[in-house]
This record gives structure tokens, sequence and C-alpha cells, in this order.
């Protein structure tokens, strides 16, 4: 029976003296040789700890239990002679009279569903090549960010990919798929590479709880925002979640097919809340590692029932490990921080820090959702929107004022944006051009702190939200023309935006959850890529294409500096179009000095005036390949689309 209450927990963990006596910074974790592996687990409120060691991932009574010894700082350690590898093993963990059976938190892999750490050479798990491995190089120019779950890429029966690596990581390590196999629309890694994808940002890929590994059916689908183990791959995405080694050498084989590819892979870590109150962390040392309100119940700020304490030392130190360890050992290009609002200011800024000061670690790209999921106990300052001027400024964050000034409200479906009949918004719009660095309720310091987006794979994706304030009824599947060029319009304003383009994946293949706005547990098949699609679609695909390589052509619009946001300079129009013009840097790769970029919303045809000089037409509402040809030099005024995004360059 518990003895300590925990509003005295509470005031103990966060006290001067429990922080001189137990923080730590020495090593934690399994630490493996061929001769020998020791295991370090801080668990300093503990009384007694000892490892259990196991043949299999589950099922059957331990071989063997060894007791570890209490050090300095509260690290309980042994070693265990002789080769560990494939050795399943939890800890028991005495506090406060209660023995509980918990994972290492620092476990690397794990058994089927996550319940038993596995011990694993490092090097046994690579593939071949793995070594060679490198982050590719993706100059600012080049990248955009296309987020997809690894279940979604390849669920689809026409994707083309083999049934056995249908929603596994091994689908994509696939090359040359396409539509039903029949070699004309290219589909899976085939499609990235002939799309142009420079990152992809991937839905959890840690281990999850919500999807028994031991089942998957279409029924049981999940996102996977729920963590169970930190360090470990999800066993689910894995051709035999069973033995600890294959989720690690999959998920591997993964990464190196996109960076053989010239892709870089972005990982969505949630280091806010736990799929349980029970988890290894908390059995480990309870209260320790997760935010208590004035009384010492959990807060929950994440909607979730818990959130992750990031202010409290270890716990600040196990975020950090943990990003390090997935940086290094599987050569990530990116972090998304999931309700990043969660995450002190101080703590996402060590966690820069750490990544800098990998190789090359300067580029590996860092931004979150500057939010929270409910009312927080959080004290320390709060990496929220508020506060992106105190985060690194590498440090980036969703904007939300973006997405909904372009396409309305991701809350209230039937709310129109800009393109679609909203002209207030023409001043966000304008905002979102210059990253918000102009603004005032939104401080960022450099257009690299801004994701520039309309879609995610939370609430309505594009097209299903322009249908339903296009409609009563909307028509999911409908090919009409006026919602089409909403979304290529929605497409050329954030793409010509200052900062980082994020997309749904699918969004430039109008992609539909038939209306569905959260489907984090909904079907496989309302969540899944429908690949027919980009045929049905293909006009739009290569509209997002042609805009993604004009956006290349022009350095300067993928700017990292402070002073871009002030050399966009907005020419007056008639209410209610936007228009700006911008200036190359002298050190751009550039045909064009100046580009000249106007959005017509309204239903019809308007006459503009071009800025002094001769301007070619790169860009306009149905073609965004224009600035591949030659065509003739234009001055004085021209005609712009309706509902378009027309592009001009001055040579
Ligand atoms: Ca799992």
């Amino acid at each position: 029976m518990n003895k300590i209450s925990p509003l005295r927990w509470k005031e103990w963990l966060e006290s001067r003296e429990f922080a001189e006596q137990y923080d730590y910074d020495g090593p934690l974790g399994p630490e493996y040789t061929p001769q020998a592996t020791t295991l370090r687990l801080w668990a300093p409120t503990a009384e007694k700890v000892s490892v259990l060691l196991y043949r299999n991932g589950q099922g059957a009574l331990a071989e063997e239990e060894v007791a570890l010894k209490r050090g300095e700082k509260g690290v309980w350690s042994c070693v265990l002679e002789g080769d560990q590898d494939g050795r399943y093993y939890t800890f028991s963990v005495t506090v406060d009279g209660i023995d509980r059976e918990t994972v290492d938190p620092y476990a690397r892999t794990a058994g089927i569903n996550g319940l038993r750490g596995m011990i694993i050479s490092p090097k046994s798990a690579n593939p071949d090549g793995w070594e060679k491995d490198n982050r590719p190089n993706i100059p600012p120019k080049n990248r955009w960010i296309w987020e997809i779950s690894v279940r979604d890429f390849s669920s689809d029966l026409s994707s083309g990919v083999p049934l056995a690596h249908q929603g596994k990581y091994l689908a994509f390590t696939d090359a040359d798929t396409t539509l039903r196999g029949e070699g004309k629309f290219p589909t899976c890694l085939n499609y990235l590479k002939q799309q142009g994808v420079s990152y992809v940002q991937l839905m959890p890929i840690y281990d999850f709880g919500s999807v028994n590994e031991e089942r998957t059916t279409p029924r049981r689908y999940n996102w996977g925002y729920d963590p169970v183990n930190y360090n470990v791959p999800e066993g689910s995405y894995a051709t035999d979640p069973y033995r600890g080694e294959v989720r690690v050498q999959e998920l591997k084989q993964m990464i190196q097919a996109l960076h053989r590819a010239g892709i870089g892979v972005i990982m969505d870590v949630v280091y806010n809340h736990m799929y349980h109150w029970e988890n290894p962390l908390n059995d480990t040392v309870p209260y320790y590692f997760f935010r208590q309100n004035p009384d010492g119940t959990p807060s929950n700020g994440s909607g979730c029932g818990n959130e992750l304490a990031s202010e409290r030392t270890m716990c600040r130190r196990y975020i950090l490990d943990s990003l390090v360890y997935w940086a290094s050992e599987y050569h990530l290009d990116g972090f998304r921080f999931d309700l990043m609002g969660l995450i002190d200011v101080d703590t996402m800024n060590a966690a820069r820090a750490a990544l800098d000061a990998l190789p090359r670690g300067e580029s590996i790209l860092m931004y979150g959702e500057p939010w929270q999921g409910g009312a927080s106990a959080m004290h320390a300052m709060a990496s929220d929107k508020g506060n992106v001027y105190l985060l690194d400024d590498r440090i980036g964050v969703f904007s939300d004022g973006t997405r909904d000034a372009i396409k309305g409200s991701c809350f209230d479906a039937r709310e129109p944006g800009y393109v679609s009949g909203q002209w207030q918004s023409r001043f966000g719009v304008g905002d979102s051009v210059t990253a918000w660095c102009r603004s005032k309720d939104f401080c960022p310091k450099t257009p690299g702190q801004v994701i520039s987006y309309v879609s995610a794979h939370d609430n309505y994706t594009l097209w299903d939200k322009l249908q339903r304030v296009a409609h009563q009824v909307p028509d999911y599947e409908s090919h009409e023309e006026s919602v089409l060029a909403q979304n290529r319009m929605c497409a050329g304003i954030y793409l010509t935006c200052l900062g980082i383009p994020f997309m749904l994946a699918g969004e430039e293949f109008a992609r539909t959850k038939w209306g569905e706005h959260n489907s984090y547990n909904s079907d496989q098949t309302i969540n899944q890529l429908d690949w027919t699609r980009t045929e049905k679609y293909s006009d739009l695909v290569a509209y997002y294409k042609g805009l993604l390589g004009l956006r290349a052509q022009f350095p300067r619009l993928s700017a990292w500096d402070a002073h871009t946001p002030n050399a966009v300079q907005f020419m007056h129009m008639a209410e209610p179009m936007v228009a700006w013009t911008l200036a190359a840097d002298l050190e751009d790769d550039t045909p064009w000095r100046k580009i000249a970029v106007y959005y017509n919303p309204l239903p019809k045809d308007c006459r503009v005036q071009l800025p002094e000089g001769k301007w070619n037409l790169l860009c306009n509402g149905t073609d965004s390949t224009l600035w591949q040809y030659s065509t003739p030099s234009i001055e004085g005024e021209t005609t712009v689309m309706p509902v378009s995004v027309t592009v001009f360059g001055m040579r």
C-alpha cells in the first residue's frame, strides 16, 4: 500500500535536496560488448532493483534474476557476463514497498508489443552498407516536407508494392513501383523521387501502444500518438514484431532507401505524454517524469491523461538522450515535436544544442506544434507561439495563422478562407507571405522558424475542407474545376510564402478522408493513400511539382535570414487582391533578379498593372511549369486568371 502521498512526492522530487543528491549526468541504459553487457538504471527512490532475463519477448518465466547494486546518485547497475545479444529483459523496481516490473526506459529494442526490452548488439541489426549511410545535404531552397504514416504510405492494394511489404517499413525500399504495377503512374518511393520530395515526415515510428502488434487488421488502426517505449521502433511496421532485431533493421533499411534517393527523414516525436500512467518512466521513478498539479495529481495538458515534466532535470536529460540516440543511431534528418507547447523553452534550446553537437548536426531540422492539448500545470516558459522569440532561431513552429487564413478555420468546416471568398483574410495572407516576421501578434525571428502549410494529419484534408465550404453535400470524388482552382491557389500561396513549406501526403492529389476530420483511429481505408488518385488528379500533381520547382529556382523564398521579410514589397491593389515583389539576393543562383506575385481570389479575370520593367510569366492559375520555357516578355498591363496565383520574373 502507498505510504507516500502524491503531494509529498511532488515536494520531495522538486526540492533542492533531491536535485543535489540525485541529478546525474553519467552513462545510463544498456552498454553492450560481445564480452559483457552493463545495465544502468536511474532509480533514486527505489529500495531494491533487479533484472529479469528472458529467452523471448513474451510468455515463459524469467530464466534468471540478477540484483542490481545501488551506486552514486541513485544509479543502479549490474554486469552480465558473456554475449547477451538477443536476450530479453525487464527490471523489477521496488519503491515505497511496491514492486513493479518495467521495461528499461533506455531499452534499444523490444519484443512483441514492447512488453520486454531486448539487449542488442547495434552492429548486428545494421543493413548492408549502413556504415556508409549519411544524411543527405538538402539546401534550404529545396526544403519542403511531406507528412506520411508508414502504414498509410503503401497499404493501398493498388500501390504496386509487394503484399508482404504493404503497410511496413520495407515498402519504402521497393523501387520503381507504379499504380497497379502498370508502369504508368509512379507510386511510393518512385513517386517521391519523381515529385521531388525532399523530406518525408513520418508519423510515430517509436513503439506506441494503441495497435496490437500481434494482429493488425484494417479495422485496428491508430496513428500512434501514444508512446510506450521512446527509444524502440514500432513493431507493427516490421515484418516480424516478435524478434526485437527485425524492427531495428527494417527501419534502418527504410531510412537508407530514402537517403539513397536523396530524401531526408523527419521523425514525429511525442515527448509530451505517454500512453498510460503505468509506463517505464513512471514505474522506475514514480511521479518524477510527470508534471503534477498543486495537489500532486497528474497534470493533463495533453488531453491524454498525463504530461511529461520536461523542466525537471532528469526528464530533460531523458528527452535529450532520446533525441541524440535517434539522430545518431538512425541518421535522422529532423524532428517534429508533437504538442511542443508542453515542453519548456530551455529544454527545446538544450535539444537544439545537443543535436548541433553531432557531426553536421546543425542541418537537423527541429520544429513543432506551438500549442497544448489542454490546461497545464506548467510553470516554466512554454515553447508556444507567444514564446517563439525565446526559441533558438533554428527551432520552428507550425503557423496555424497561415493555414487558416488561406483555407479557412480548421475547426469550423464551413467557414471559408481567402481562396473561397473570405476577403478579410487578405491581411493574414499578407502576414503569411512574410512568415509573420512583420506581424505584431506572433514574432518569429526568422522565416526559418515558420512552417507554412494548409493541411496536416489533424483536421480535414485540404480537399475535404474546400469541398465542405463549397457544398452543402460535398462530393469528394468530384473533379470540378472551381474547387480544383481553389486547391491550386492554396498551393500557390503557401508555396510562395517565406518559411518552410509542409504538406499532408496526398494533398497534391486531392486526398480525401470522406469528410472525417479526426481519423486517428478510423479504418485503415480512410487513412491510407489512395494511389489511384494520382492518375485521376494528375494535373494537380503536376501543378504542385511545377510550383516546387519554381520555388527552388528563386532561393530567396526559402531564405532563413531576418532581413528577407522586410525585402517583400506589397503593391497597392483593390480588395481582395494581394500582390508583392521580392528581389533576389545578389549571391543567389537564379535566372531572375526579381519576382512579382499576384493572388486573385475573385472568380473572374482581373487586369493588373505590372511594376516597371520587362517580365516573363513563370506560373499562372493552371500552369506552374511556364518558368521552364522561354515566354515573350511583357510590360505594362496584363490579365490574371480567376482564383489564381500568378508569378512573373524579371531577368
Ligand atoms: Ca507497439
